[in-house]
């Protein structure tokens, strides 16, 4: 009897999670566009201390200023790697932005080098060096796994200062390059537009705090501390909050132009919809492709589950200076009706039903008109 109660119990629960579950799916989504930010260095790993300042200070110092900004975002989520002068390994630094599932990784460092007049910043996305200079400088940063106890063991061998590893390293970001492009391109227009500061480029080399993320990632080279204006400049308040704020505006930007519009419904397309709602289609229309438009944009985004809610089967089509992502594609009426209910429950509030006919848009009632029986 005791069994049976329970089983009650467990049978009542699991129907009102149930219920409570199919109510969620309503809700908007909440998941927010989470930054992963990741002071380079810190603890027992000063980094470059060119002129006598401290990289590990001046990337904290810019990551804080840049975090609180962006936590007055209500739909940003910011992660700190560091927030605080302690040692963090390469790894695990990634294993933070992945375990944080970002949207973004954004690593601040400071530049140096043997030539005192070397100047300016550069941003950084992963990949092959082009040159020399770009892979002296990962050279540089990677440096710091000799700082932890098992490198060889966790990174696989990896010799950073043996060129040879650079060319075997797999680049797992490629599949974001695009988006961390995009990004670099907004930071360093920031640094050279609105700051003035000398424009180096946005460049490619193998970091490997870049090589195990999942997401769009940049370094950002702010300056040299070697140079002594450029260092003085960076260890100053005033710099360190100009830089902050060019970055985060580089973010914001980025993150504006990633961010598609949803599509409005044109009046044509709701009247459309309204005489559609009532029609008794049931069934196949021979000729006609139903698909779900979702969105619209002038990026080209990847038709993953994770750019479009969790909805997977999205396709996107070039049309005009758009590009447009619709869900499903099938020519039964009552199946793509089902696609925009479950588009709707994901967050697409204004998606709607489109047709076509040999490639051609036409609208939905003419689609439904043309049935042949
Ligand atoms: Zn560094």
């Amino acid at each position: 009897m005791k069994t049976y109660k329970y089983l009650f119990i467990a049978f009542t629960f699991l129907l009102f999670t149930n219920t409570f579950s199919v109510l969620a799916n309503h809700l908007p989504p909440t998941k927010k566009f989470v930054v992963v930010l990741d002071a380079g260095h810190g603890g027992k790993d000063p980094g470059n201390r060119g002129n006598g300042y401290k990289e590990k200070d001046i990337a904290l110092n810019i990551i804080l200023k840049i975090g609180k900004e962006l936590e007055k975002q209500n739909d940003i989520e910011v992660v700190y790697t560091r927030k605080t002068d302690v040692f963090v390994t390469l790894d695990k630094r990634a294993e933070i932005a992945n375990d944080a599932n970002a949207d973004l990784f954004v690593s601040v460092h400071c530049n140096a080098a043997e030539a005192t007049q070397a100047h300016g910043t550069e941003t950084f996305v992963l990949g092959l060096h082009r040159n020399a200079d770009n892979l002296k400088i990962a050279m540089k940063e990677n440096s710091v796994i000799y700082l932890e106890d098992d490198y060889e063991v966790t990174y696989g061998g990896f010799d950073p200062n043996s060129p040879a590893s650079y060319i075997g390293m797999t680049l797992m970001q490629e599949e974001y390059l695009d988006q961390s492009i995009l990004l670099s391109d907004y930071v360093q227009k920031e640094f050279t537009n609105k700051l003035k500061r000398t424009d180096r480029g946005v460049k490619q080399a193998g970091f490997l705090v870049l090589r195990k993320t999942y997401m769009p990632s940049v370094l950002v080279e702010t300056g040299f501390l070697t140079n002594k204006t450029e260092g003085k400049y960076l260890n100053s308040s005033a710099g360190q909050q100009k830089m902050a704020s060019a970055i985060l505006e580089g973010i914001l930007s980025y993150k504006k132009s990633i961010n598609l519009h949803s599509t409005e419904m044109s009046e044509e397309d709701q009247i459309s919809q309204a005489t559609v709602e009532t029609a008794t289609s049931t069934d196949v229309y021979n000729g006609i492709t139903f698909k779900v438009q979702l969105a619209a944009g002038s990026t080209a985004i990847e038709t993953k589950s994770y750019n479009f809610k969790g909805l997977n089967g999205v396709s996107r089509n070039k049309e005009g200076n758009l590009y447009k992502y619709y869900f499903g594609s099938t020519s039964d009426y009552l199946e793509i009706q089902a696609k925009q209910r479950e588009a709707k429950a994901a967050g697409y509030k204004n998606c709607y039903i489109v047709a076509f006919k040999n490639n051609n848009k036409i609208s939905v009632n003419e689609a439904l008109k043309s049935k042949t029986k």
